[in-house]
């Protein structure tokens, strides 16, 4: 009776995946498995639960997980240098959650980046934070908007005690002033904490600052943005054994129960590209990102942080005001192929929030897909063509696209190394993807 649906949810996902590797993806969260990784999924993983840590579980049934999980942990800890990695968290959000749920008391100060500031939902009021406190105070910005006022942020901190501060952001240009309130936060017994969900990568990638390193108590992140996916979360750090034990349980049983193994499988394999691939993969971003910026500056576009190179992540951001504001904007856009999100800018009032005068750019997954410094510039004409000449571009947007389909800085194309084993699961080509 229901088999007609069947079919027609089978359609839509052949539709998405037509579609969506014939845009020019700028959003900034965003990024793609490779094939390797991708192929991996829909094992029998997918059906199994593994409550608990690798050799400790409630269940029987887990001895390869274990070994994978293991393989896991150990790897991302070499690659963070940290002593401690919880990758149980299903989402950055499950992963700051089960570290706010540890450290913020009824009552507690917490001072978080602003929504305009670039601050994520789940430091606010309406998410994670505001389930556990009331009293959530802005970080100051200095006048550019795209940098915290250290010398503010002291004396805001002297005057309201904060027992936790959140560093990271979903709009997230520049580093933050991790080494600089580090000591200060050590001398105020102020847990600072760094999200790192947009730039997990680039710190994986060594060109972004190490928060742990500088001073952060923790660090959490998304691994899904600037890493190699799947869609999970982590936490990572140094801290003693006491407070690890109470953030376990935060991972475990406070935000989550089983943990999802099929995409556990999926971001082991995601490590390993972004250890050997990494470095590079995350350069490259990053030299794509300042050239957009410069280019798009040149064609007369409101690109911010000018008198800072714009940017040192995978984001840029523009003032789009005078086309009509970041909603029409990034509708227009999406009606030429070019998908992106419009975004708040600092100082906006939050009730902006609808329609604000930005749109934010991520340029983590075209450069996945190979683009470098020439294809920024092509991507900056289409805007111009598109959004200051009033021309269609979709058609060429397509056609662009379309020289950019093998997912690079991954294994795909190497020959596999020979194994003992005998793979049940199906690899998935790039064809099998396109045709569910
Ligand atoms: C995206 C984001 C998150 C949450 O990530 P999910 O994996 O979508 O739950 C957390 N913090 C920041 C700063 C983000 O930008």
């Amino acid at each position: 009776m229901y088999e007609n649906n069947v079919t027609r949810i089978e359609e839509l996902t052949k539709q998405q995946n037509a579609w969506r590797i014939n845009t020019l993806n700028l959003i900034a969260s965003e990024n793609v498995l490779s094939l390797r990784a991708r192929g991996i999924m829909g094992s029998d993983f997918a059906h199994r639960y593994a409550e608990g840590h690798p050799g400790e579980r409630y269940y029987q049934g887990t001895d390869i997980i274990d070994e994978i999980e293991t393989r896991l942990k150990k790897h991302l800890k070499s690659l963070f240098h940290c002593r401690q990695v919880d990758v149980r968290p299903i989402s950055g959000t499950m992963s700051n959650d089960a570290v706010f749920s540890l450290y913020i008391k009824p009552g507690d100060v917490v001072m978080v980046n602003s929504t305009p500031g670039g601050g994520h939902i789940s430091h606010h009021k309406a998410g994670s934070v505001g389930k556990y406190t009331a009293n959530i105070i802005n970080f100051p910005l200095t006048a550019d908007g795209y940098h915290t006022d250290v010398a503010h942020t002291i004396d805001y901190a002297k005057a309201l005690n904060p027992k936790v501060m959140i560093m990271g952001k979903s709009l997230f240009l520049f580093p933050e002033p991790v080494k600089e309130l580090a000591d200060f936060c050590k001398e105020h017994g102020i847990v600072l904490i760094y999200d790192a969900a947009h730039v997990l990568g680039l710190i994986a990638g060594r060109q972004f600052q190490d928060p742990i390193k500088e001073g952060a108590f923790i660090m959490t992140g998304s691994t899904h943005k600037t890493f190699f996916g799947s869609q999970r979360g982590l936490i990572l750090s140094n801290v003693g054994e006491k407070d690890w034990r109470a953030i376990d349980k935060g991972a475990f049983p406070g935000s989550s129960s089983n943990h999802h193994l099929d995409t556990l499988v999926a971001l082991t394999i995601a490590t390993y590209e972004m250890m050997e691939f990494g470095q590079e993969y995350a350069r490259q971003i990053i030299a794509n990102a300042k050239t957009l910026g410069q280019k798009l500056y040149d064609l007369g576009f409101n690109v911010q942080a000018p008198d800072f190179g714009f940017t040192e992540s995978h984001q840029i951001a523009l003032d789009v005001t005078q086309y009509g504001g970041g909603d029409e904007v990034a509708r227009h856009l999406k009606d030429n192929h070019i998908i992106l999100n419009m975004n708040l800018l600092p100082f906006e009032p939050l009730v902006n929030v609808t329609n604000p005068a930005g749109i934010r750019i991520g340029v983590q997954e075209m450069t996945r897909f190979g683009m470098k410094e020439t294809e920024m510039e092509t991507i900056a004409f289409l805007f111009k063509k598109c959004l200051v000449d009033g021309k269609h571009v979709g058609d060429e947007v397509k056609e662009f696209r379309q020289q950019y389909q093998k997912i690079q800085y991954s294994f795909d194309d190497v020959e596999r190394s020979e194994s003992k084993y005998q793979d049940p699961v199906p690899i998935l080509t790039a064809d099998m993807l396109v045709d569910v």
